[in-house]
């Protein structure tokens, strides 16, 4: 399965996309999504947010990709599941079905790769 993709002259993991779109965010996190800039805020936030969930939504989803890191061994570091015939959990392949519910928060962007679209 592919966890790369060729974007231009460079190649971006699941990963790197993940975090190059919570670095977009990250201007906004501090700031008042209520207070009128041009609307900009309420284009990338909606506008039901109070000031503070840009920053908590970042700092969880990092959290997240912390914890859901690819191992050497090509795996999930974190996840397991059940195999037919197995009696014991399975660790699960990179990138597993937490990290691509992340990244798929952006599936839209030009840079995502389908093949990280979760099953
Ligand atoms: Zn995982």
């Amino acid at each position: 399965m592919a966890t790369r993709m060729a974007v231009g002259v460079g190649v971006v993991t699941i990963t790197e996309f993940i975090e190059a779109r919570l670095a977009d965010r990250e201007p906004y996190a501090d700031d008042d999504p209520r207070q009128d800039d041009g609307g900009r805020c309420e284009y990338l936030l909606g506008e039901h947010l109070e000031p503070g969930d840009v920053r908590r939504l970042i700092d969880s989803l990092r959290a997240i990709l912390a914890e859901h890191q690819r191992g050497d061994d090509g795996d999930c570091t974190t996840c397991h599941h059940r195999e037919p015939g197995w009696a014991v959990p399975v660790p699960t392949e990179w990138p597993c079905p937490t990290v691509r519910q992340v990244a798929a928060i952006d599936a839209g962007r030009p840079d995502y790769d389908e093949t990280w679209k979760p099953a």
